[in-house]
């Protein structure tokens, strides 16, 4: 009850203040009118001196109006007056219309009866709406979506690749090494879909991890036509969060593919997992620019090099089956 009491003050204040905006508008109106003073030298009479066959005026009338401003003129046979409609658009500019008279009845010296053209109409609500200011809120949103997910292909993710995971790399998390994984599948009507995680021959430490015998993990996958989506990582100790080294890794990925994802499980804390991308701009561009020595470094706007995939709406965790393949074994 009290929000619509509430709305039905918005809209009669709405009302007010476009009924004040039309007044200002007729008041600048006739300010105009007062400073350019309407041509009372221009009559049909002198229009028409010296044009041949002049009994008849409404040629020459039709004539004129037709080249100089694509107005309707009613001509009223009964009275030989003519007077133009006027259109809201064109009406300022066209002084001898401005009162609705006629240019031959201004000129005349005797009394006028009422004018037969519609009196002029200032425009109202078309014009309010052309001049309506734009909405920089909605603006703000659009390009939000556009830095982060506009133009990428959903990706589908197996719920259960991470706990998977995470049972088979428990021995290397228990020694407080890193393991990694590569989320590999397919494009189908274009979804990008996580169908097998592979787990290539690598070695690790504590805080790092890199796969070895990268042409067997290539052959693999070529074998069975399998992108690669992205990758998926333990940190034993540490927390959820890309390091500078797993930017620079991922970084590869995101620019042979830009849905590619990083996952990582930090089965120690509280937010065990979070899948990951490279904002693009601007985490893209600083991570391919950097050129810093130290395998650990800082980075400049550190807050906005990566986001969440899943909160962008580009990912999402699906009840799929998934194939496990452990190259480590083989
Ligand atoms: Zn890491
Ligand atoms: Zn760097």
């Amino acid at each position: 009850m009290i929000l619509a009491q509430s709305l039905e003050a918005q809209r009669q204040l709405a009302t007010q203040q476009q009924l004040d905006i039309s007044k200002a508008i007729e008041e600048q109106s006739e300010l105009y009118w007062a400073n350019h003073p309407i041509d009372n030298e221009w009559s049909i009479a002198k229009a028409l001196e010296g044009v041949p066959g002049t009994n008849s005026t409404q040629p020459a009338m039709q004539g004129r109006s037709e080249n100089h401003h694509r107005h309707h003129h009613h001509h009223h046979h009964n009275t030989g007056i003519i007077s133009e409609v006027n259109y809201p658009e064109h009406h300022q500019y066209h002084n001898h219309s401005r009162l609705g008279v006629s240019p031959a009845r201004a000129q005349s010296q005797q009394p006028v009866p009422t004018p037969p053209g519609p009196p002029p109409v200032l425009p109202k609500k078309p014009d309010m709406r052309s001049h309506a200011p734009k909405l920089p809120p909605k603006i703000q949103i659009e390009e939000d979506i556009h830095e982060f997910s506009q133009g990428l292909r959903k990706l589908i993710v197996p719920l259960r690749l991470l706990d998977r995971f995470l049972n088979i790399v428990r021995p290397n998390t228990i020694k407080n090494l890193e393991t990694c994984g590569i989320l590999a599948g397919v494009l189908s009507r274009n979804k990008l879909t996580v169908t097998t995680l592979i787990i290539p021959k690598q070695t690790a430490t504590s805080d790092t991890c890199s796969t070895t015998n990268e042409d067997e993990l290539f052959e693999f996958q070529s074998e069975r036509d399998l992108m690669t989506l992205g990758w998926i990582h333990t940190h034993p100790t540490q927390t959820c969060f890309m390091s500078s080294v797993d930017l620079h890794t991922h970084c590869s990925y995101q620019l042979m593919l830009p849905e590619a994802i990083a996952i990582v499980c930090a089965p120690k804390h509280d937010k065990d997992y979070g899948v990951f991308r490279l904002t693009d701009p601007p985490g893209l561009q600083i991570i391919t620019n950097c050129r810093q020595k130290p395998l650990f470094h800082q980075h400049p706007g550190e807050d906005d090099i990566y986001t969440d995939a899943c909160d962008q709406g580009h990912v999402e965790l699906v009840d799929l089956d998934l194939d496990i393949v452990d190259l480590r074994k083989r």
